[in-house]
């Protein structure tokens, strides 16, 4: 019995070392091939980038360059000794713009949507966008000037968003909604009446209505003012522009008069600037890129045509006026659409990040606003907003500001002295007592607004002492 355990044991122990040896084996056998077949898959990957590579590493290295986030360097911005500068925000200066100016003016002037750029430096990667030196180089593209997959995923983006009702209705493009407005006047004009059509939109109103339609002096029609001065005349022929949410106080607005022409210029009907009670279902209906994504440089707008007559006038006006819009700007545009959509109630949500800065840009300048009688704000109240399916609060876009005070009858110079350039009440049609501050740019000018701010709101009033926190 011994013994033979004493013949078997080595003939087991031989079977399990050969056992194992052959698992071991098939085990390094496999690791070998399937980690140098992955490593090659990477590797091949890593160095089939050959025509892309210097743009990227180029792309790479230039957003990485330090500009103490009060600036960014850009690949086509200006070079010293070769290489790319800061741009420097508004007020800040030095090689890496970390020095901050004295006596510097805040500038809500404009309305540059710079308050999505950390969205989008959030989301490097997802915006990324290259392209070859031969993409599409010709005037057309997928259906004449207009990129199909475009028009189906900002057709897409308006249903998932809710706020227009696009089926049944043309899609045109333009380089920026600014050359939609002059296009869609045009279109909606009656031809050889003798009358023109007049033009008109209410106050106040944001100023390229005016401003186009007297610079383009057609003589189909004309500028014609404020809503309110036709209210109750028996003319007919108008074309009205209405702005919801209305630049400059971003309260929803409709129709005054009522007539068949109504250009609906939905800019900033996007949830990050209002909440959206409903989808806008108007038979002209205007956006742009510029509210929606921030990218206000790639110049893209959009509307969307109900009568076929006016479409194939406004598409007669473009092909006229830029044969179509950049094929460049369309590439770049439909992967951030593509972005929007698919992020849409993710933690990336654009519309969250937009609401929520601008919410809480507006509860700021409130608080420092209402804590004298020297300004007023416009009145907006919390609404229901079905993209958010909720009762939201307001994050308007601009600041509609009002002098209170009789001695200070120039609002926008009352601002100016006090180092803030703001944009007049007549540039909207009202008077010199009202002023709009821009709460769309960066962080710094948000910043700068209150701080200089803060001394003219305690200039005047007792309350002053509340302010020391803003
Ligand atoms: N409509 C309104 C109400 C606007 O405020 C603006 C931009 N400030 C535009 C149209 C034009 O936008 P863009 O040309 O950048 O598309």
């Amino acid at each position: 019995m011994r013994e033979q355990l004493i013949r078997e044991t080595p003939a087991k122990v031989y079977l399990v070392l050969f056992s194992l040896s052959f698992l071991l084996n098939i085990f390094f056998f496999y690791q070998h091939f399937f980690s140098r077949h992955l490593s090659l898959r990477i590797g091949s990957t890593v160095s089939d980038l050959s025509w892309t590579r210097h743009a990227a590493e180029e792309a790479e290295a230039v957003a990485a360059i330090s500009c103490s986030s009060h600036g960014r360097a850009y690949v086509d911005g200006v070079l010293d000794n070769g290489q790319p500068t800061c741009q420097c925000n508004t007020c800040y200066t030095g090689t890496d713009c970390s020095v901050l100016l004295s006596n510097c003016s805040a500038d809500v002037e404009s309305g540059d949507p710079l308050f999505l750029e950390p969205y989008w430096m959030q989301h490097a990667a997802k915006g990324a966008v290259v392209l070859s030196g031969w993409h599409r180089m010709s005037y057309a593209t997928t259906d004449g000037f207009k990129s199909l997959e475009l028009e189906e995923n900002i057709r897409r983006l308006h249903t998932a968003v809710g706020n227009a009702i696009t089926h049944g209705k043309h899609l045109v493009f333009g380089t920026g909604s600014t050359q939609l407005l002059n296009a869609l006047v045009y279109a909606l004009s009656p031809e050889n009446s003798s009358s023109p059509a007049s033009v008109v939109a209410t106050i106040p109103y944001y100023s390229m209505y005016k401003g186009q339609t007297e610079l383009f002096n057609g003589r189909d029609y004309e500028w014609e003012g404020a809503t309110a001065k036709w209210r109750n005349s028996n003319k007919t022929n108008f074309i009205e522009f209405v702005t919801s949410p209305n630049n400059p106080d971003c309260l929803l607005y409709d129709s005054v008069l009522g007539g068949s022409s109504v250009i609906y210029d939905h800019a900033y009907f996007w949830p990050h600037f209002t909440a959206i009670p409903e989808p806008a279902d108007g038979d002209v209906m205007i956006f742009t890129v510029s509210k929606l994504s921030g990218h206000a440089g790639s110049r893209f707008g959009w509307a969307f045509i109900k009568d076929e007559n006016v479409y194939n006038k406004v598409s007669n006006y473009l092909y006229y006026n830029s044969i179509g819009s950049s094929q460049d700007t369309q590439s770049r545009l439909l992967n951030y659409v593509k972005v929007i959509l698919a992020e849409i109630g993710s933690n990336s949500d654009i519309f969250e990040f937009g609401f929520n800065k601008m919410r809480k840009r507006w509860q700021r300048l409130q608080a420092l606003v209402n804590s004298s009688s020297r300004f007023s704000l416009q009145q907006l109240s919390p609404q229901y907003c079905i993209y958010f399916k909720k009762i939201r609060d307001p994050s308007p876009a601009y600041a509609w500001l009002k002098c209170e005070n009789e001695e200070d009858a120039d609002c926008a110079e009352v601002l100016m002295k006090g180092g803030i350039i703001s944009r007049h009440g007549t540039k909207f049609g009202v008077s010199t007592q009202y002023t709009r501050l821009s709460l769309l740019k960066t962080e710094d000018h948000f910043e700068m607004l209150l701080q200089k701010l803060k001394p003219l709101v305690a200039g005047s009033d007792e309350n002053s002492s509340n302010i020391s926190s803003f």
